[in-house]
């Protein structure tokens, strides 16, 4: 059943008109007719059942008819990570939306490849990736700070999973499952791919709430990285450990 992500607010009768893009999609792509079936998510009604009521030229009218699913959303865990290159940036944004991250943000570091994201185009991804996922929400998608300002800034509430490439830092799932009082969310983080630097390791180490785990042996690529990252801390602590 397709999946279409809205801005309107979803009730029982009401009347969405997509945009253009989508409007293009369902009737050319998907080839919907009048009296199609399709459901609608806004981020913050749930999951409503739709209907093609009328089509037109370049648009299409959907009635919204019952609830389907409650709203919910996944457990709070942001996913940090450094500019990298155009394309691997994109494959992480949609890994991240599949794989439940809530926020995806950016940072600038030391040996970062890139200064600039196509903040509108990522957004996109993420919520392509979100409509195909299931998810209810579709994550954050923040531009780019300084890593220093983030340190800098740290909510001592949440807690840090530093991806340390280095080598010298506990197993990631241990280090996870250790016994610690419960944080009130998550951010893990990964780095460009000339990795962090030194002064980077140690600020980062030093944040309240760090927690620096090693992801194996081999040395991940970026968008390898924050998949690993992003499915053993669902696995150790998020919504993979069943209800
Ligand atoms: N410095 C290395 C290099 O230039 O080949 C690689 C950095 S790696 C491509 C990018 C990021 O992925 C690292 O900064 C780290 O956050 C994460 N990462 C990759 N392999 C890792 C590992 N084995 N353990 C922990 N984090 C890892």
């Amino acid at each position: 059943m397709i999946r279409l992500f809205v801005g309107d607010d979803l009730k029982a009768g009401g009347q969405v008109v997509p945009s253009p893009e989508q409007a293009h999609y369902l009737i050319h792509v998907m080839r919907l007719s009048v009296g199609a079936e399709l459901l609608l998510f806004n981020g913050r009604h749930g999951e409503w059942s739709a209907k093609v009521v009328s089509i037109g030229k370049g648009r299409c009218d959907l009635g919204v008819e019952a609830p389907v699913r409650a709203q919910s959303g996944g457990p709070d865990v942001d996913l940090i990570v450094a500019m990298v290159k155009r394309a691997r940036l994109e494959v992480i944004v949609e890994k991240a939306a599949e794989l439940g991250a809530r926020r995806v943000r950016l940072v600038i570091t030391q040996r970062a490849n890139a200064g600039h994201a196509n903040l509108a185009r990522l957004n996109a991804i993420a919520i392509e990736a979100a409509e195909q996922t299931g998810r209810l929400d579709v994550p954050e998608i923040c531009a780019a700070q300084k890593l220093d300002r983030v340190l800098a800034e740290w909510d001592a509430g949440r807690r840090l999973m530093f991806c340390d490439e280095a080598g010298d830092a506990p197993p990631a799932l241990a280090a996870l499952t250790a016994p610690a009082a419960p944080a009130l969310g998550w951010a893990i983080l990964i780095g460009p791919e000339g990795g962090f630097s030194p002064a980077e390791r140690a600020r980062c180490r030093a944040v309240a709430g760090a927690v620096p785990v090693s992801l194996g042996p081999r040395i991940l690529r970026a968008d390898t990285a924050a998949i690993a990252a992003m499915s053993v801390w669902q696995s150790a602590l998020g919504d993979w450990r069943g209800t």
